[in-house]
């Protein structure tokens, strides 16, 4: 079975390495010229996608480029006074499993484990999909039209496979009342192990580097009542936004927004979250942020997303490629994660970024507790707490599928049968 897969970042090559382990033959088409290697930014690895990492052999390249930037200093803003929080313990207390890396660091190692049984078509797009009883026929913006048995969108939180399929964005995303911008600059402070930042209402601002990075991201989080008025291709107004948003900022602050005009990487986005009740239509699916953002930098999209592609190919492989059994499974089972991932981050975006001095104290107050309580006391209350931060660890993965899809049969029966649904928590 041939399936396409559309956007080679995180969820595009994990399904494309599941998918092709199973017996299908995958393209990936990616609209970048090549891997988007430029100004990534830290993404958080929990427990289910680390195991899932694990099975692809992965764990070792993954953890060798591990970010190390286990604590955060930060101050109040109107005050000098250094607060820290050691975040590697913080985020122990999440997750039993857990891992900080860039973003660009990670897709590179899960297209590295796919580059040589996928084929891999860069700097092109998704132009047009007709779908018939049979398979798609796809036209391309470059490429010639070619079928496929199935395709699936993992080009992010704003999909073309989605807008083509299910609708204009604007009628799944929900603005969850923050932005979010990145740059790279120099590490002129000469950070390493660390994230220095500012807190302030409605505002934060915080720099970091990585252990293997020459250079530094500096990363702003804004909350504001109503909507920005900027479009998402306007890249000089969003620069302009951000620098009225920060003014009179103190620390580092004027400093990190003097480089915003001479920086090479500028992400700029809202913090949105994608609400659709399917994710499937037909022959196509989607999977990672396309389907299911639950807020970039507050919902553990990352995860989400390897845990989504895991799922997606084994039920395509448990179905032995028959879409009408394997999309509704795997709707079912990662329905749960998704759901709970959105109300997660809805929660997050008001205590990472306080609309109060109350909450600015509030968030001095959580530091204190999990810089002198026990790892074990913190790990124990987290797992008795109902606040849903042990979420990702929650997560139930199937075993590994053993049946094969081979050119177009459906896998054997009796593989199917006996491949299916053995909880395997702990592999
Ligand atoms: C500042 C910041 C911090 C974040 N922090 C975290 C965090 O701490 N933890 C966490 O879990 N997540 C975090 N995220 C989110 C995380 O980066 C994404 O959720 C995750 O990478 C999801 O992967 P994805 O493959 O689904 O989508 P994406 O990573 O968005 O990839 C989509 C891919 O599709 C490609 N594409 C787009 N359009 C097309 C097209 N028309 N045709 C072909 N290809 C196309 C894109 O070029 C891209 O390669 C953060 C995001 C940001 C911006």
């Amino acid at each position: 079975m041939r399936v396409l897969i559309s956007g080679a970042s995180i969820a595009g090559p994990v399904l494309a390495y599941w998918l092709e382990s199973y017996g299908f033959t995958v393209t990936v088409v990616e609209r970048s010229p090549t891997l988007r290697k430029t100004g990534g930014h830290a993404v958080d690895l929990f427990k289910p996608a680390m195991d899932i990492a694990e099975r692809m052999g992965l764990i070792d390249a993954v953890l060798a480029k591990r970010t190390g930037t286990e604590r955060l200093g930060f101050r109040l803003e109107g005050s000098d006074r250094r607060h820290e929080l050691n975040v590697g313990r913080l985020l122990s207390a999440v997750s039993d499993r857990h891992v900080e890396i860039m973003r660009d660091d990670l897709s590179e190692i899960f297209y590295d484990a796919t580059r040589e049984r996928v084929e891999y078509a860069f700097g092109d797009s998704i132009a047009a999909l007709s779908e018939d009883d049979g398979g798609v026929d796809v036209s391309f913006e470059h490429a010639p039209e070619r079928r496929f048995d199935l395709v699936i969108g993992a080009d992010g939180l704003h999909s073309n496979v989605r807008r083509l399929v299910f609708g204009p964005e604007s009628e799944f995303a929900t603005w969850i009342g923050g932005y979010l911008a990145v740059i790279s600059l120099p590490n002129y402070l000469g950070l390493r192990d660390r994230t220095e930042g500012i807190t302030g209402v409605n505002r934060i601002a915080a720099v970091y580097s990585a252990a293997h990075l020459d250079d530094a991201r500096a990363v702003f989080l804004l909350r504001t009542t109503q909507p920005l008025d900027y479009h998402y291709r306007d890249v000089a107004r969003q620069k302009q936004l951000l620098r009225e948003a920060f003014a009179g900022m103190g620390w580092e602050v004027p400093r990190l927004l003097s480089e915003l005009d001479r920086t090479p990487a500028f992400y700029f986005d809202s913090i949105t979250q994608l609400r659709m009740d399917t994710w499937s239509r037909g022959r196509v699916s989607l999977v990672g942020d396309a389907g299911y953002c639950p807020g970039p930098a507050v919902g553990g999209s990352t995860s989400l997303a390897v845990v989504g592609a895991y799922m997606l190919a084994g039920e395509l492989a448990a179905a032995g490629g028959d879409h009408t059994r394997a999309f509704p499974a795997y709707e079912r089972e990662i329905g749960e994660y998704v759901r709970r991932s959105r109300a997660f981050a809805m929660g997050a975006v008001k205590q990472l970024i306080p609309s109060s001095r109350r909450g600015l104290w509030a968030i001095v107050a959580v530091s204190r507790f999990v810089n002198h309580t026990p790892l074990w006391l913190s790990r124990a209350l987290s797992k008795l707490s109902n606040s849903g931060v042990r979420l990702h660890d929650s997560v139930r993965l199937k075993a590994e599928e053993r049946s094969k899809v081979v050119g177009h049969e459906i896998g054997d029966a009796v593989g199917v049968d006996r491949a299916i649904h053995l909880d395997h928590p702990n592999p």
